[in-house]
């Protein structure tokens, strides 16, 4: 072999020992888990990208610094030797399982982890392989007591006497138990039940760790000797599950007086809240309810009061002038009718509106020609009806139902008072009556103010009155519609509304036919509201 070709037989193989390590390295990154390599002197020496991940280091960061950084302060020695070299000498007896340890983050969070630890290479040589798991991910593992054999209390998951242990486990709050070091130390299965995490995860588990400012702040209180009190939504640390909690902490202290620990006793609270929610709810509605009290009061006695002084002027000219010996004028005596039948139908609206709240309207039926109704209503209304003009597009063949008269013409009155009333600068107010199928199909449209879309379906309500009636101070109780809609819906029929603002309402009225088949609205029609 010559010179040149044992050289280049040497840097083919270094390149390819580098190509090598690049491959592994990359191979390391893949892996899932983290992974961390020291060399002797526990300085570490590689850490892939899932321990990055894990740890919150990065590797120019970590890369020869002491492999302790990666443990809370209290664990760096174990029985005389740093916690790797401890977990090293036990390798044998742990049978290659993992042991759950508590690894700090590089922001100082501590998380429970299982730690595989091996070894290889001899002296300086050495290499120190840390492997490590999130403890809701391993299966298998012992529960290698390396935090909890520094407190000697491993043997107990409930420490104290039997007696004690019993009232624990069967109390009706959850408890939780911690050292010193705010690590948990035990906790009941009703405080695993409220939480939602498992025992293995909550046990062991640093309070300090957690991220809920108030739950450290109580911790903190606690372990300097005093009381204190959390109500907050606590998360549980696997299924994010989220609990309302209330947690009592309170310290625990020794014979000597000093604070070795505390407890938490911990109650679901979400019954209360939902209750408190409930009330909170009710609260609102009741507050609103005197509210549409008041404001309907209030409206009802101005509405009550308005005709009453016209028709008092009215009284005392008629008083005055008869007294004199004048001629009295028919149209005063009218206008003081008027304003009487305006008083009346207001207490009638009263009136219907609470015997219906009650169930107590009763309807008289008897066989009932629509379109002479019509004609009557249309009559009696003529002197409200100002610089309107009325149409009636009567049907060919009469209309017979089987209704209460006096009620119908009270909704056909109703809803033409309403035309003439909404429509302040006149124009046609069109009632029509035809027959579809089984049903009367009765309407009364105008071409006033319209109503919003929003509230279309709000009309037939109880007091409702649309937002642009009111701007426009138009009187009324909102109680018309809503004594119609009983009345029609009390015969088999359906009342409803078809609206655009500013350019008017149709309301239309259908009623089963007196031989007819019981009565549905024509839905085919589009855009109508039934109600
Ligand atoms: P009132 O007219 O006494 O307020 P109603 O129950 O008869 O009570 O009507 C309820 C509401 O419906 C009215 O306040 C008004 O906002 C609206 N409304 C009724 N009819 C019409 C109409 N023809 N045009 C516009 N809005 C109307």
């Amino acid at each position: 072999m010559s010179r040149d070709a044992g050289n280049d037989d040497q840097r083919v193989s270094e390149e390819s020992m580098a190509s090598g390590i690049d491959e592994l390295s990359a191979w390391l990154d893949a892996a899932v888990d983290p992974f961390v390599a020291c060399d002797a002197g526990e300085n570490v020496c590689f850490l892939n990208a899932a321990a990055e991940r894990l740890l919150g280091w990065t590797r120019a960061e970590l890369i020869g610094q002491p492999a302790s950084r990666l443990f809370p302060q209290r664990l760096h020695r174990h029985e005389g030797e740093s916690l790797l070299r401890h977990l090293l000498s036990r390798r044998a007896a742990l049978g290659g399982r993992a042991t759950r340890v508590l690894a700090r983050r590089k922001d100082g969070a501590e998380i429970m982890v299982e730690l595989t630890v091996g070894a290889s290479g001899k002296g300086r040589d050495e290499r120190i392989v840390l492997n490590f798991r999130r403890l809701h991910e391993v299966v298998d593992t012992l529960a290698e007591p390396v935090e909890r054999a520094l407190h000697g209390r491993e043997s107990e998951s409930v420490p104290g006497d039997a007696l004690f242990r019993t009232v624990v486990e069967h109390a009706p709050l959850g408890i939780i138990y911690f050292d010193l070091d705010a690590i948990v130390i035990a906790c009941n299965e009703l405080f695993v039940r409220i939480i939602g995490s498992p025992k293995r995860l909550m046990v062991g588990l640093n309070l300090l760790s957690l991220r809920d400012e108030g739950v450290l702040h109580c911790v903190r209180e606690t372990l300097a000797g005093h009381t204190c009190d959390y109500e907050g939504e606590y998360r549980a640390i696997t299924s994010g599950k989220k609990t309302p909690v209330h947690i009592r902490f309170a310290p625990c202290f020794n014979a000597a007086g000093q604070v070795e620990g505390g407890i938490g006793i911990v109650e679901d609270i979400s019954e209360r809240r939902r209750a408190e929610r409930e009330r909170e709810r009710l609260y609102r509605e009741a507050q609103e309810a005197i509210r549409v009290r008041d404001d309907f009061l209030s409206i009802a006695s101005h509405e009550l009061k308005t005709p009453l002084t016209p028709l008092s002027l009215r009284l005392a000219t008629l008083e005055r002038r008869l007294a004199r010996g004048e001629l009295v004028e028919s149209s005063t005596l009218r206008q003081a009718r008027l304003y009487l039948l305006r008083i009346t139908s207001l207490i009638n609206d009263l009136l219907d509106s609470s015997r219906i709240e009650a169930g107590r309207l009763a309807l008289h039926r008897e066989a009932t020609r629509l379109e002479g109704l019509v004609e009557h209503v249309l009559h009696e209304l003529e002197p409200q009806r100002g610089n309107h003009t009325v149409r009636f597009d009567a049907p060919e063949q009469p209309v017979q139902v089987n209704v209460d008269p006096f009620r119908m013409e009270q909704v056909l009155a109703n809803l033409v008072e309403n035309a003439f009333k909404y429509s302040p600068n006149g124009g046609t107010v069109r009632v029509s009556l035809r027959q579809r199928g089984g049903l009367a199909l009765l309407s009364v449209s105008d071409e006033g103010i319209g109503i919003p879309p929003d509230q279309q379906k709000l009309l037939f309500d109880r007091y409702f009155r649309a937002r642009n009636a009111s701007a426009h101070s138009f009187g009324g109780l909102g109680l018309g519609l809503y004594i119609s809609r009983d009345i029609v819906e009390r015969h088999g029929g359906r009342i409803w509304v078809e609206s655009e603002p500013g350019h008017g309402a149709t309301f239309h009225v259908a009623l089963p036919l007196m031989a007819g088949a019981p009565a549905r609205p024509n839905v085919e029609e589009p855009g109508q509201l039934i109600h």
